[in-house]
């Protein structure tokens, strides 16, 4: 028997980044495992991935190119040869791009985080084509701007020094369930005397385990940090040198600040002026402190400026002076990825395209052509994404995406409901069957991915889809036909060791311990920004603030509750819905409720209840708990429609509006009821 263990990475929207082993027995794929001598995978693995064989061969993968047969939506399709589907694609796409490529538009977002198959070669092809740009806002584009305002871009603490904090704010953050690897350090400041902090509207199963639970509303978060600073201000626990030297605005900072005493905040966030208080009292003593933030809080109208806000709170404190201390959102602007060689936007030669926001699918699709918009979208081509599901406000999702006369390509491993509205679905590769090279958002080493085992089926790389299709229309340039290995090389130049990752499979970025310790902030400035110039120009709030949510709680006697919809546990997105023994566990489609709440409505746990609000309705089961606060549920997701209960998910209510920076949707900003059925 041939055996052999081939290093990997894991693939997806996960700020872990692991470091893989698969063992392979005659070109079998037999285990996935987590590499014990990367330091921050140290051999584990969530359980997700840790069931990726079962993935990778489930007898539901696509093995051949599909051509529709039936309706849009319907799922029906027919095998068809490579050649047939390329060629009948080429020749469609090349009809609409003679009279508008902006018609053409490709949704794409981290259904891999590989650079390789994600935007090299398919950034090229549209590039040249000339299609509609995408603004992939549909994650964390809100935080994004929100660091980039504050501390020049998405830079923080290295993760390993958390193990040393004394205090360590879990912000926004589930982290037992999307952050595992952060988890296992927390625990190890834990044991060493650190105090653990959760902050979340719901009760997760992080908070559980921390020493204090802040349960505050949703879409409050900015309005706690100003109460943090004042009680900082008021107290005088601030490092006065630090502020000096390396800040900008703290004086107009300082003036909105005091004007969030506790009681204020208490009113907003609904939660004790005491406890606010007593944590504003840890955060302003107990050193080092750090801020481990994540993407949740950013959900919301106010979620750019609620990452400004509490991004400022390290700087007061002088936090940053210390490895232990700072605040990690996104270490992803640390990686010195050579973006423009992969995908070669000098390829568009001098053509603006329009760009498409990712998150307003659902009205794009169903908009004619007008002089402000340009012309009506013509064909999706769809790769490393599931919008269908995971796009706000999917009853227009689906609307636009059954239009009979819109041509839809996606690049896929299953039928997910995407692919079920499609006219060709072509069957892509998973992690374990080709190269990749990956930065990551949680850590700082850049880790290569080496095919394990031979294409499933008929698959294809993405990368060499979009060379087939790109020879086929007739795009000449050397560039097309770059391989994978070449590509993961290029990736990072000189700036990686590809040597070293060749051979260990992970190489770490040379990052400073205390990365802001002396200043050196990568702003206009160089300091962190309390104040904004660059906001200020763009006639923006120049400083943070409370922006309260579109829909904001009690504000609507008809949608009295506030919705949620993070993550099932083991769910990635919408990813790993399809695998049965995850979705086993999962069990159905949840809705938890607080007791108050059910009784107000007469429901008992575990019966079917009908959520909804104007945009549209969803069912589901629900779970009455204390992981609900009063007034807010937590519609788990995100389950495939089609998977559900009445072939509808928990985007059947969420809102196409946007946030107030990064032009990101507000997922948890969403008012809903809840009937019993
Ligand atoms: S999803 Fe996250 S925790 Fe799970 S294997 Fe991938 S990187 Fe690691």
């Amino acid at each position: 028997m041939a055996l052999e263990t081939v290093r990997g990475v894991c693939p997806h929207d996960c700020p872990d980044t692991c470091a893989l082993l698969t063992t392979v027995e005659d070109g079998v794929a037999t285990e996935v495992r987590g590499n014990p001598d990367h330091p921050m995978t140290a051999g584990v693995l969530c359980t997700k991935v840790s069931r990726y064989t079962e993935r990778t061969y489930h007898p539901e993968r696509v093995l051949t190119p599909l051509r529709r047969t039936g309706p849009k939506g319907a799922g029906q399709f027919e095998p068809v040869s490579w050649d047939q589907a390329l060629d009948d694609i080429a020749t469609r796409l090349t009809a609409i791009a003679a009279k508008d490529p902006q018609a053409i538009v490709p949704y794409s977002y981290a259904g891999t985080m590989g650079l390789v198959q994600g935007e090299s070669i398919a950034a090229r092809f549209f590039h040249r084509l000339g299609a509609s740009l995408l603004d992939r806002t549909i994650c964390a584009s809100a935080g994004g701007e929100g660091l980039l305002h504050t501390l020049g871009g998405k830079v923080g603490m290295r993760v390993e020094f958390f193990a040393e904090s004394r205090l360590i704010l879990i912000w926004g953050s589930n982290s037992i369930a999307s952050n595992l690897h952060f988890w296992r350090l927390a625990q190890q400041a834990r044991r060493a005397g650190a105090k653990l902090v959760c902050i979340d509207p719901r009760r997760t199963e992080t908070a559980d385990k921390c020493d204090e639970h802040v349960q505050l509303q949703p879409g409050t978060d900015a309005a706690l940090a100003f109460a943090l600073m004042h009680e900082l201000i008021a107290n005088d626990w601030l490092d006065h040198d630090y502020i000096a030297r390396h800040t900008q605005g703290w004086e107009a900072l300082r003036e909105r600040a005091l004007q969030w005493p506790p009681q204020r905040a208490a009113q907003v966030c609904g939660v004790p002026a005491d406890q606010i208080r007593s944590l504003a009292r840890d955060y302003g003593t107990m050193k080092p402190a750090s801020i481990r933030l994540n993407y949740g809080m950013q959900r919301v109208r106010g979620g750019g400026n609620a990452t400004r806000a509490i991004a400022c709170l390290p700087a007061l404190t002088g936090a940053w002076r210390y490895r232990a201390g700072g605040l990690l959102l996104s270490n992803s602007g640390r990686f010195p990825a050579r973006r423009e060689y992969l995908q070669r936007p000098d390829l568009l030669a001098g053509r603006q395209p329009r760009t498409i926001n990712m998150s307003t699918i659902g009205d794009d699709l169903l908009r004619p052509a007008s002089p402000g918009f340009g012309p009506r979208i013509e064909a999706l081509v769809v790769y490393n994404s599931n919008p269908v599901a995971v796009a706000p406000e999917s009853g227009k999702v689906v609307q636009g995406f059954a239009r009979e006369d819109l041509f839809t390509v996606v690049l896929e491993h299953f039928r997910t409901d995407t692919a079920d509205h499609a006219d060709y679905v072509l069957p892509a590769t998973t992690q374990l069957e080709h190269w990749d090279i990956h930065a990551t958002y949680g850590h700082t080493d850049v880790l290569l991915n080496r095919p394990a085992i031979a294409p499933v089926g008929q698959a294809l790389t993405n990368t060499e889809i979009f060379r087939r299709l790109s020879a086929r229309m007739g795009f000449t340039d050397p560039c097309f036909q770059e391989d994978d290995l070449s590509l993961c090389r290029a990736a990072f130049g000189d700036a990686v060791d590809f040597e070293r990752l060749m051979s260990q499979g992970y190489a770490p970025l040379p990052v400073p311990e205390a990365p802001f310790a002396e200043g050196g902030f990568p702003t206009p400035s160089g300091r962190c920004e309390f104040f904004s110039d660059r906001l200020a120009r763009q006639g923006l709030d120049g400083l943070p603030d409370h922006v309260p949510n579109h829909e904001t709680p009690g504000s609507s006697a008809r949608y009295p509750l506030a919705m949620i919809s993070p993550p099932a546990r083991h769910f990635l997105n919408s990813s790993f819905v399809n695998v049965k023994s995850l979705r086993d566990i999962e069990g159905e489609p949840v809705l938890e409720i607080s007791a108050e709440d059910a009784a107000a409505r007469s429901i008992v746990s575990g019966s079917v209840v009908r959520v909804f609000n104007d945009r549209g309705q969803y069912h589901c089961k629900a779970v009455i708990s204390a992981r609900a606060r009063p007034g807010v549920v937590n519609g788990l997701g995100i389950w495939w429609r089609k998977l559900g209960l009445q072939r509808t998910n928990v985007n059947e209510l969420t809102s196409q509006k946007l946030t107030d920076l990064g032009r990101a949707p507000v997922f948890y900003d969403c008012l809903v009821d809840v009937q019993a059925l």
